[in-house]
């Protein structure tokens, strides 16, 4: 069957314990799954979204690379293979049944606006979203959010989708790469009608990551149709992406110029007292007890992915259930420890220099080149550094890298940048942060 196949794939790339822990406890329902959403009950929610967070793109990936179409994820709640009607609208509940009539209307109902943290790093775009969601396709139109990953971008679409649900309204709710997938789907089938009816008679259409338009140039045409008729109808669009419009490669400039024709808001990384508000409202609406000096050494610690802290939060009080005790400083010290070393594992020296050499201003060729700049020198020596303490390169494979003669110019780069680690609190302050950012986007 084609799920556990999938389920076997994903044993091969993911840790033993893992997999005996959670993955083994899925079920696949083949008569629930469709192309475009695969559908597997967990014995209960925490598994589900520990799966879904940490496995639910992985997951993903290996149908697509069964089957050719990417389909959503859905990790369901129930016990053994037994159908039957599960009550919806839990904390957990990830998503409501694949064979309801609205299948694009995949909302999440616990992301609301009361369950959003609001702070200043993300106030503007809060405010925006709740003024959409009262007044749609009268002020904001469309309402374009940008930000970095785990931030609150699909979170906040959800809020207004499941506010405006409540009001009656037809929303449409889709990633770009689910338009996309249904978008080649009906092409193929002669179906197209079905598929415009459909996306120009909602309300509102919630677009998210629209990032993935890039360069996918039938599928900019088909939006920007899609995007004139509801435009034009007054109907409201809100879209999401990693990025400002103007940075997204490959668009075309008429779609660019009507993503900008309302309102874009950005959301900045979290502050720590935001981070650490987060985490105070994921443990209290999912009934879990933290002490404060563990949620701030969380919050310290982990980067600023939200989704990231969640997945430790999920695990820290699986853990502690599994074992019946409470969770401890030490204990949660450890999670957070083995979590940094895992994705460690995934970063590439390439990751770092595109890091370092947006931060401080280098092109990332200069840093690759044999440049004597003293600026470029800098940036050469943190991205070896950082290389030295977060990839598993030797001093010989980093100087192969730079194309240096032998790793004598790797050990002076390391000596260097230790020398002013020790002197200088400012720098060292920056080395932190850079690792911190490094680390943030191989989350994803
Ligand atoms: P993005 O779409 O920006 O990558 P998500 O909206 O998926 O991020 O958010 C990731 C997780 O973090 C979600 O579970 C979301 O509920 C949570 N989250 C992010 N920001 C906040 C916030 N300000 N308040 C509450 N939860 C948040
Ligand atoms: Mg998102």
């Amino acid at each position: 069957m084609l799920g556990q196949q999938i389920l076997q794939l994903l044993k091969q790339e993911i840790p033993q314990i893992e997999y005996e822990r959670y993955i083994r406890q899925l079920r696949y329902d083949e008569e629930a799954s469709r192309s475009d959403i695969a559908v597997f009950y967990a014995p209960n929610p925490l598994i589900s979204k520990w799966v879904k967070t940490r496995y639910g793109e992985k997951l993903s990936h290996l149908f697509e690379l069964k089957t050719g179409i990417k389909p959503q994820i859905s990790i369901e709640v129930k016990n053994g293979r037994k159908k039957a009607a599960e009550p919806k609208g839990g904390e957990f509940s990830e998503a409501p049944s694949p064979k309801s009539p609205t299948k694009s209307t995949i909302l999440n109902p616990s992301y609301t606006f009361d369950s959003f943290v609001v702070g200043s790093s993300n106030q503007f775009a809060y405010t925006a979203a709740l003024r959409v969601a009262e007044k749609p396709g009268e002020q904001y139109n469309p309402l374009f959010i940008y930000g970095g990953a785990g931030l609150g971008k699909t979170h906040l679409l959800h809020a207004i989708g499941n506010f405006n649900l409540e009001r009656g309204r037809q929303v449409i709710f889709t990633s770009l790469e689910q338009f996309m997938n249904q978008f080649t789907h009906h092409l193929r089938n002669h179906t197209m009608d079905r598929f415009r009816d459909k996306f120009r008679s909602c309300d509102i259409l919630l677009l998210d990551d629209i990032q993935f338009l890039s360069r996918k140039e039938e599928t900019q045409k088909e939006l920007f149709h899609t995007f004139n008729e509801l435009h034009g109808a007054g109907k409201q669009i809100v879209m999401t992406s990693d990025q400002h419009p103007k940075k997204i490669a490959g668009l075309e400039e008429r779609l660019r110029s009507r993503f900008e024709w309302g309102l874009i808001v950005d959301i900045q990384p979290p502050e720590l007292e935001t981070k650490i508000a987060i985490i105070k409202k994921k443990c209290e609406l999912n009934g879990i007890q933290i002490d404060n000096d563990i949620v701030n050494y969380i919050a310290a610690n982990m980067g600023n992915n939200i989704r990231e802290i969640e997945g430790i939060i999920i695990q820290l009080n699986a853990f502690a259930n599994m074992m019946n005790q409470n969770i401890t400083l030490e204990f949660a010290k450890n999670v957070v420890k083995n979590q940094l070393k895992e994705r460690s594992e995934n970063i590439t020296i390439d990751d770092i220099v595109k890091v370092v050499s947006k931060e401080l201003n280098v092109k990332p060729s200069e840093i690759k080149s044999k440049s004597r700049s003293r600026k470029i020198v800098e940036a050469r020596r943190i991205v070896i550094y950082l290389a030295r303490s977060l990839t598993p390169n030797s001093m010989p494979s980093l100087a192969q890298y730079f194309g240096m003669k032998d790793h004598t110019a790797v050990s002076h780069a390391m000596k260097k940048i230790n020398e002013m680690l020790d002197r200088d609190e400012t720098f060292k302050a920056k080395i932190e942060e850079l690792g911190h950012k490094i680390t943030a986007i191989t989350v994803e």
